[in-house]
C-alpha cells in the first residue's frame, strides 16, 4: 500500500504517516517496492521487508515434528525435522538443541529471531501458553511456552491446529483483509477456528466454535470427548474410514471412498452422504451464528471434490438463511505438510506485529 491509503486506513495525517513508515523503513521492517500513478503523481508502494524479522514455527502435528524458520513475510527460510517427544521437558530440549543449526542453514544471525511459535493438537489457554488437554499427545496442563522458552530465551506462544492455519490465514492469506472469517480443519479430527472483529475468537474457556463436538447424532457413537454423536463421531477423516472398514470397504483415504461410492457402492455413498451432510450443517450453524466474509475448508486430502464436498456444499446452501444463502463464500484448500509450521511460527509474528514481542 501507499503512505497515503496507510494513512487513509489508520486515520493518520500525511506527516504522521510519514515519520511512522521512515522509523520502520530504518528498522529494516518495511521495504519501498514499486511506484504507483496516484492521481497523476508518482506514489511509492510500501511493503513488509522479508527479512526484517524471523520466527521459529514448531509443527507437533507429525511425528517427526517439524521445525522452520520463517521470515516476516512468512516465507520458510530453513527447516528440520526431530522425533516429536511426547514427554515436555525433552521436546522443549530438543527444539533448543535444533535452533543453531536452523539458523545456520538459513544464514540467519540467531540474535534476528524474535520469538517462537507452537501449534499442538489439543485445547490452548488464553496466554497461549499452556497446553490444557490434548488427546493426541496425552497431556494435561502443560506449560510448554514456558519450558521452551527457559532454555531458548525467545517469547514462545503455543496454539491450537487449526487457530494456528487461521491465524496463518489472516496474516499471510486470503483473510488478509477480512474482519470476519472461519476456518475448518477436517483431518483425523475435525478442527476450528474463527476471526470476529480481526481477532480469533476464543471464548471464555478457549473452546468457541469447537464444532467436532457438536452434538450431530444424540443416538450415535461415543466420542473421544465423552459424549455421544459428536460431528467428529461421522464427518472426520478417522470416523469416516472407520465407517467404511465397518461396511467392509477397503480404504485408506478419501480418495479410496469416493472411488467406491462412484462405482455405485450403496453404503459408501451412504457413509459420504452421512459425512458430508453433518459437516455442512455444522457450517451453516456456524454461518447463521458468526456471519462471516469467509469460510476456508482445509484438508490433507487428494480428493476433495467428490461426494463428501458436494453433499457438504448442498448442506450448507440449504441450512442457512435465504437471504444469507450464497453470500458466504465456501474456500476448499489443500494445505501442505508445512502449514503447521508456518502457522504457529506466524502466531509469533502477529504478537511480533502486534508489538506484545
Ligand atoms: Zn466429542
Amino acid at each position: 500500500m501507499t503512505r497515503a491509503d496507510l494513512g487513509a486506513r489508520i486515520g493518520l495525517s500525511k506527516a504522521a504517516m510519514s515519520g511512522l513508515t521512515r522509523e520502520l523503513l530504518d528498522k529494516g521492517l518495511l521495504r519501498e517496492t514499486s511506484t504507483v500513478q496516484r492521481q497523476g503523481r508518482p506514489s511509492t508502494l510500501l511493503d513488509l521487508r522479508p527479512e526484517g524479522a524471523y520466527f521459529i514455527g514448531v509443527s507437533m502435528m507429525s511425528d517427526p515434528a517439524l521445525i522452520a524458520l520463517v521470515d516476516l513475510k512468512g516465507g520458510i527460510v530453513a527447516s528440520i525435522e526431530v522425533p516429536r517427544s511426547i514427554d515436555p521437558d525433552a521436546f522443549a530440549q530438543t527444539v533448543a538443541d535444533s535452533l543453531p543449526s536452523l539458523t545456520r542453514t538459513g544464514g540467519v544471525a540467531s540474535e534476528r529471531v524474535a520469538g517462537m511459535g507452537v501449534s499442538l493438537s489439543g485445547l490452548v489457554d488464553q496466554e497461549q501458553a499452556n497446553c490444557i488437554k490434548s488427546t493426541l499427545l496425552g497431556w494435561q496442563d502443560v506449560p510448554l511456552a514456558k519450558l521452551i522458552r527457559t532454555r531458548t530465551n525467545l517469547p514462545t506462544f503455543i496454539e491450537n491446529d487449526a487457530k494456528a492455519l487461521a491465524v496463518r490465514e489472516k496474516l499471510f492469506g486470503e483473510a488478509r483483509d477480512m474482519h470476519a472469517f472461519t476456518l475448518i480443519w477436517l483431518g483425523d479430527g475435525i478442527g476450528a477456528a474463527h476471526f470476529v472483529h480481526d481477532r480469533l475468537y476464543r471464548g471464555a474457556h478457549g473452546g468457541a466454535g469447537e464444532i467436532a463436538h457438536c452434538t450431530v447424532d444424540v443416538d450415535g457413537l461415543p466420542c473421544r470427548c465423552g459424549k455421544i454423536g459428536c460431528l467428529d463421531t461421522v464427518a472426520s477423516m478417522i470416523a469416516i474410514l472407520d465407517q467404511a472398514r465397518a461396511d467392509g470397504i477397503e480404504a485408506e483415504t478419501l480418495r479410496d471412498v469416493e472411488a467406491v461410492a462412484a462405482s455405485g457402492s450403496s453404503s459408501a455413498i451412504r457413509l459420504l452422504h452421512r459425512a458430508g451432510s453433518a459437516l455442512g450443517l455444522a457450517i451453516a450453524q456456524i454461518i447463521q451464528i458468526n456471519d462471516p466474509q469467509m469460510v476456508v475448508v482445509t484438508h490433507r486430502e487428494e480428493a476433495f471434490d467428490g461426494l463428501f464436498a458436494t453433499v457438504m456444499q448442498q448442506a450448507i446452501e440449504a441450512n442457512v438463511l435465504p437471504r444469507l444463502s450464497g453470500d458466504t463464500p465456501i474456500r476448499m484448500r489443500r494445505v501442505a505438510d508445512d502449514a503447521w509450521a508456518v502457522g504457529a511460527a506466524s502466531v509469533a509474528t502477529q504478537s511480533f506485529l502486534n508489538g506484545i514481542i
